[in-house]
């Protein structure tokens, strides 16, 4: 193949100059900034390091001595040549002598025949390395080299470190960056100068002056806090913004009728504890207000939410509107089914049940059903989101598990109805507020903090390997008490297939060996739905004593009498889940244990084990999380999520920074509601502007 023509590098690169254009850069390595993203010289110059350097201090090379920090020094080179390392093999080694002021070293780089190019007798570097004593005295091993006259870019400053990318290195990174900073002054602010002001932050062409090469940390920070000042503030706005929009628009309003909330709450065998108390109320002060309701309810697994979606439900009902009420998985659904027909059967709400294994024919009369009005609730999966399912008078939408459907689905389902419906989220992982207030604005939020009365809590304890027997003998001993148990088997990333022939071995082990006089039964994601269904039903009428299953029964799943939950490979599972596998014991009435079964004894792995082990609260573990994860990495990753390509808020994000931009965004929306009064804010909206707006 031809080499393709070269264009001559621009005299003047702006900021919408291709990289593959400059000097200096050849078409692989434009193809290997293009994998990262950096097409332009605007995303080159957004390209920022993972972390620094500090080789400020440049010393004496008589102050030299060995140990294993870099050290940094200016010398003058008094000899320099190429041998092989070793007899007969490929790899060079470049020896050069070294000396300042009646001081001398030797210097070695391994692998990089080129510097005999570079670097010649007499030329006066800056260094900087690991520093040994060997045969040759003391050696600076592999050192950062800088000639002194072309100025301070590797050695002797803050020197930023790229993230690793093959190909390239962080040195060739800060050659091209450096020449590139003057376009940065061409760049348009989306941040308003009066922000700016008021927050005191740097404009952003020192910001990316100063987070490239810092002039001095406190600099650097300045510059991190303004980038991620903006990510964050242009997110508050769309968040905000949409929030706004919601509430100025129409929804279906539900009035709110005290007589008939009292018709529900008698009707139940139990008390409301105080939190589904207020739960409830706020949602009915929210669907009746004018504007659509978008909450979301958070509550530990068996806090009770279920029925509070069912009060909103019956509300609903008497106002003329039809319910739909999405979950995660058809077992969930199926639960959701039964549990809604008992709590508003009584009450001559019709609940139907729609999801993937359907037959066709019960399909149609289902969608029939609630086409035509005869039925009040459609409770599902993803089926529920089908074109032709089609809900005239829906007035609420209720998902559970919200976090595992994409913002698509949900949206899909709200779409069903001209009018906005009220939407009410569930979940029991709940978000930690700094990012709530950062993803999620536009949603309000309602904690059920509290459990029904009568539950213990869940013992839990992390089970090293060698202890493995006990977690075995607990199980026999709660199964000849009458109690059931879980097994959970690890979970394997790469491949259904692997993660299911895994679970089958487990079983195969658990019930020929282990358990040979118990009843032992396999659930995993590959089964057809309806065999799914018997062995689950099975289980929960008591015919098995052990359930050994992949990580299906994360969500929902409702079988009091079960008080073991044993989990295999635990560290491999995030905090969330475990906290999740860990409340499908402790719902009856009987003591229960969750036994966190350590694969390989890692330090970061005991540590989040023993966080599950001493938070019995989803709230508390999910705070947990944030402090082991960092805030940055975890709001990251919700951004990705939420399809934001360059979430690079993760190494930027300082503490309380969020709360700051929040206030200030609001702020900004009073006097430019529709953000038009600063262009290059304005065109930079788009993106966020997708993921938020519904219409
Ligand atoms: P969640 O969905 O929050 O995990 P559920 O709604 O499934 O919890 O409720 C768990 C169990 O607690 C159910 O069996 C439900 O009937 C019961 N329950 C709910 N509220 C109360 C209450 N106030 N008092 C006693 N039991 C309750
Ligand atoms: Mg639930």
């Amino acid at each position: 193949m031809p080499a393709p023509s070269r264009p001559t590098p621009v005299a003047v690169p702006g900021p919408d100059t291709p990289v593959a254009e400059l000097a200096g850069v050849g078409p692989g390595k434009a193809a290997k900034l293009q994998r990262l993203g950096v097409t332009t010289v605007r995303d080159l110059l957004f390209h920022l390091p993972r972390r620094y350097e500090d080789s400020r201090d440049v010393r004496p090379l008589r102050e030299l001595r060995p140990g294993p920090d870099p050290q940094a020094v200016r010398a003058r080179v008094t000899h320099i040549s190429m041998r092989p390392a070793h007899r007969g093999r490929r790899m060079m080694l470049i020896e050069a002598t070294v000396e300042d002021d009646g001081a001398r070293a030797s210097v070695i780089w391994f692998n990089q025949p080129f510097l005999l190019r570079e670097i010649h007798q007499g030329d006066e570097l800056l260094l900087n390395g690991k520093v040994e004593f060997g045969s040759r005295g003391l050696t600076i091993k592999n050192p950062t080299r800088e000639h002194v006259r072309e100025g301070t870019l590797h050695v002797g400053r803050l020197v930023p470190v790229y993230p690793e990318t093959e190909g390239l290195a962080s040195r060739w990174l800060r050659e091209r960056i450096e020449p590139l900073l003057p376009v940065a002054e061409a760049l348009e602010d989306p941040l308003p100068p009066r922000v700016r002001a008021e927050e005191n932050l740097l404009p952003l062409a020192d910001a990316l002056r100063q987070v490239h090469f810092p002039d001095e940390p406190a600099l650097l920070d300045r510059a991190r806090e303004r980038l991620a000042f903006e990510q964050l503030f242009l997110l508050q706005l769309a968040v905000q913004r949409a929030k706004r929009r919601r509430l100025a628009g129409v929804g279906v309003a539900v009035p709110y009728r005290p007589e008939v909330a009292q018709t529900f709450t008698s009707s139940l065998p139990y008390r409301l504890t105080n939190s589904q108390r207020v739960a409830a109320y706020v949602i009915f002060q929210d669907m009746a207000a004018e504007g659509p309701m978008n909450r979301l309810l958070q509550g530990d697994v068996g806090s009770g939410k279920t029925v509070v979606a069912a009060m909103a439900a019956h509300m609903a009902h008497a106002a003329g509107c039809q319910t739909a009420f999405m979950a995660p998985t058809e077992i969930l659904a199926r639960q959701h089914h039964a549990t809604l027909s008992n709590l508003l059967a009584p009450h001559d709400i019709s609940v139907r049940l729609l999801v993937g294994s359907t037959s066709q024919k019960a399909r149609r009369e289902v969608i029939q059903g609630i086409a035509g009005g005869h039925d009040d609730v459609l409770v599902g999966t993803h089926a529920l989101i089908e074109d032709d399912v089609v809900l005239a008078r829906l007035g609420l939408v209720v998902v559970d598990e919200q976090h595992r459907f994409g913002i698509m689905q949900r949206q899909r389902l709200r779409a069903k109805s001209a009018v906005m419906p009220n939407f009410l989220a569930m979940t029991a992982t709940p978000i930690p507020r700094s990012l709530w207030l950062a993803m999620w604005g536009d949603v309000d939020l309602t904690d059920i903090r509290e459990m029904p009365p009568g539950r213990a809590p869940v013992q839990t304890d992390v089970v090293p390997p060698h202890a493995r027997a006990d977690a075995y003998a607990l199980v026999r001993e709660q199964v000849q008490q009458g109690r059931q148990a879980f097994v959970i088997c690890p979970l394997i990333e790469e491949s259904d297939k692997l993660e299911v022939r895994s679970a089958v071995q487990e079983y195969e082990r658990l019930r020929d060996e282990v358990f040979p006089d118990l009843r032992v039964e396999l659930l995993h994601g590959r089964m057809p739905a309806k065999e799914k269904d018997e062995r689950m039903q099975r289980f929960a009428t008591g015919q098995a004593d052990v359930l050994v299953s992949t990580s299906v029964v994360e969500v929902g799943v409702d079988i009091p009498n079960a008080t073991v939950m044993m989990i295999e490979g635990a560290e491999r599972f995030g905090l969330a889940q475990l906290h999740q596998f860990r409340g499908r014991v402790g719902r009856g009435s009987h003591a229960s244990w969750c036994l966190l079964l350590q694969g390989s004894p890692d330090e970061e792995g005991s540590a989040r084990l023993r966080a599950v082990a001493e938070n019995q609260s989803g709230f508390d573990l999910a705070e947990t999380d944030l402090r082991l994860r960092g805030e940055g990495a975890v709001l990251s990753s919700e951004m990705r999520q939420h399809g934001f390509p360059n979430a690079g808020v993760e190494d930027l994000l300082q503490h309380g920074l969020m709360e700051r931009v929040s206030a200030a965004a609001g702020r900004w929306l009073d006097q430019d509601p529709d953000l038009s009064s600063h262009p290059p804010l304005t065109a930079r909206m788009g993106r966020y502007a997708d993921v938020y707006d519904l219409d």
